[in-house]
């Protein structure tokens, strides 16, 4: 049992983004009756390489009292609304698909009906692509300015759901402002070591280089990024790798300027040779890199594709990852979030996003079990963090199930096994769309990452999901809701001149 009524000396080991988004969670659940400190190392710089949000960003952002604007104005951040990937089938010009936010489908307007969100099946079983469907679409396309996007936005509410790109430098430096401003303490200082109680096996003080006084904690969160200082360095707890399912552990970042009037509204996914390459936009420039697997590419090799592919680049440098996560993330009274708790390629900017689950499941448990939480509800969040890991793992391998195969690298990530779950689930989908219900062994709790019609989206977009399955769907369907989503599709191909 964790008797959080009892604690006083909340620690945050690390001060990026997740470490500030983990310091407003504390303060939101404690306020001022307990000391919140964020330790953050002088010389250990936090990472920051053009980064997007996911769909749960601006909800973060308003639990803990943070407005949009002003979030944009101090961090230099753009409106996001989705994904384009680019050359994944076979790397023609015109071989682009999306994977748009929109607002989930329901049964009160009639956008679902069955658990089918008809007209996206209409579209799907006429092999026109699901972006169609969405109001974002046009601006992206027109590379509509902010203000523009800001202004559709308010006028359809919901119907078009964004979240925003951004440096997450910025952002830490922002998230710190606001947390210091609050309360928060901020101490820099290198930890050099923790100290363990020999019986409870509970962290009970950090100790810091170049000082004799050790910082007490009653509770650490460690986001320490990828130097793991807990979970890796201290406890070594095993790692749950994705290495059999997912080739990549190398990005050379970069950056560019725009290459048009305004910032794409969309984290751009191009295909290369041994990868992709992100292009996410800021303010000022685009944020780029390229995401390899070092056993089809030398560093020096993919710089050269880099600089073949856009002209000279300066790369930050290398980074090097293995993708994966710790299998249980709360132990004791340390929990780890954001990198140092695990980490996968940035395909579908998932970092953030399980960060900010991870912190918001357990603020709600912390709050819901009054503040006293037994071990079976740790034993719960560590489950309820795996699957969600499972999820991400399952819906990225989708993404390579592509028939492109003209490098060793494609051959070689589309021979790699499924993950069973995405195989019993791929099988399922040769017969009908992605249902709501067979993504509820990925669920975190209160927080699902991608759903239904993101997984269609995607399975469209890659072939894994055929003409076929949505006509099938559509036959078991009510024949006013397929007369009624056959106009939607004669709208749409009048609209876009298909
Ligand atoms: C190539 C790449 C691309 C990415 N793209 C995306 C994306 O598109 N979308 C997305 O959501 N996420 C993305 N991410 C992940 C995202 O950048 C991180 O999840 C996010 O920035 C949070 O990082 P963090 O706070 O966990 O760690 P960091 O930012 O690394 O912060 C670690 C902190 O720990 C401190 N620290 C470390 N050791 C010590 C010590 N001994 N003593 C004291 N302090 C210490 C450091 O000083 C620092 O403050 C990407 C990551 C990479 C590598």
């Amino acid at each position: 049992m964790l008797n959080f009524r009892a604690m006083r000396n909340f620690v945050v080991l690390g001060g990026g983004t997740a470490g500030w988004f983990a310091a407003l969670e504390l303060q939101r659940l404690f306020g001022t009756q307990a000391s919140i400190t964020v330790i953050e190392s002088p010389r250990i710089n936090v990472i920051g390489v053009g980064e997007g949000g996911i769909l749960n960003l601006p909800g973060a952002l308003a639990r803990y009292g943070i407005e949009e604007a002003a979030f944009i104005e101090a961090t230099g951040a753009v409106l996001k609304l989705g994904f384009e990937y680019a050359g994944w089938n076979n790397g023609r010009e015109d071989d682009v698909f999306y994977h748009l936010f929109h607002a989930a489908p329901n049964a009160a307007d009639g956008s679902l009906v069955d658990g089918v969100p008809v007209d996206w099946a209409m579209l799907v079983a006429n092999g026109v692509g699901v972006q169609y469907a969405e109001s974002a679409l046009p601006l992206i396309r027109n590379n509509a300015s902010q203000t523009e996007t800001l202004g559709v936005r308010a006028a359809l509410g919901a119907r078009l759901p964004t979240s925003m790109h951004f440096d997450a430098h910025r952002v830490a430096a922002y998230l710190k402002r606001v947390a210091t401003g609050r309360g928060v303490r901020l101490l820099e200082a290198t930890v050099r070591d923790l100290h363990v109680a020999a019986d409870s096996g509970h962290v009970t003080a950090l100790r810091i280089e170049d000082s004799e006084q050790p910082v007490p904690v009653d509770f650490l969160i460690d986001a320490s990024g990828f130097a793991r200082l807990t979970l890796g360095r201290r406890f070594q707890v095993p790692m749950r790798s994705f290495g059999e399912y997912l080739l990549h552990d190398r990005a050379i970042p970069f950056y560019l300027p725009h290459p048009r009037a305004n910032p794409h509204l969309v984290t751009r996914a191009v295909a290369m040779n041994a990868g992709w390459m992100w292009q996410i936009p800021v303010q000022e420039r685009v944020g780029c890199g390229y995401v390899y697997s070092s056993a089809h590419l030398s560093d020096d090799a993919a710089l050269q594709e880099i600089e073949a592919r856009v002209g000279k680049v300066e790369p930050v440098r290398t980074i090097r990852f293995e993708a994966g996560h710790f299998d249980d993330v709360w132990i004791g009274n340390v929990m780890a979030v954001g990198l140092a708790s695990g980490f996968i390629e940035p395909l579908e900017a998932t970092s953030i996003g399980q960060m900010l689950g991870q912190v918001l499941t357990f603020g709600e448990l912390v709050a819901g079990s009054a503040y006293i939480v037994p071990q079976t509800s740790v034993a719960m969040f560590n489950e309820r963090n795996r699957v969600d890991w499972m999820g991400i793992r399952d819906f990225l391998r989708m993404h390579y199930d592509v028939p492109r195969r003209d490098t060793a690298f494609w051959r070689d990530v589309n021979a790699l096994k499924l993950p069973d779950t995405y195989a019993t689930l791929k099988a399922c989908w040769q017969h009908r769309l992605p249902r709501s219900a067979d993504l509820q062994p990925y669920r975190q709790g209160n927080f699902m990452h991608f759903e239904a019609t993101s997984w269609i989206s995607v399975g469209q977009g890659t072939g894994v999901i055929a003409p076929q399955a949505a006509a099938a769907d559509l036959a078991r369907l009510p024949r006013e809701s397929v007369v009624k989503s056959h106009q939607f599709l004669v709208g749409v191909k009048s609209r876009f001149a298909l």
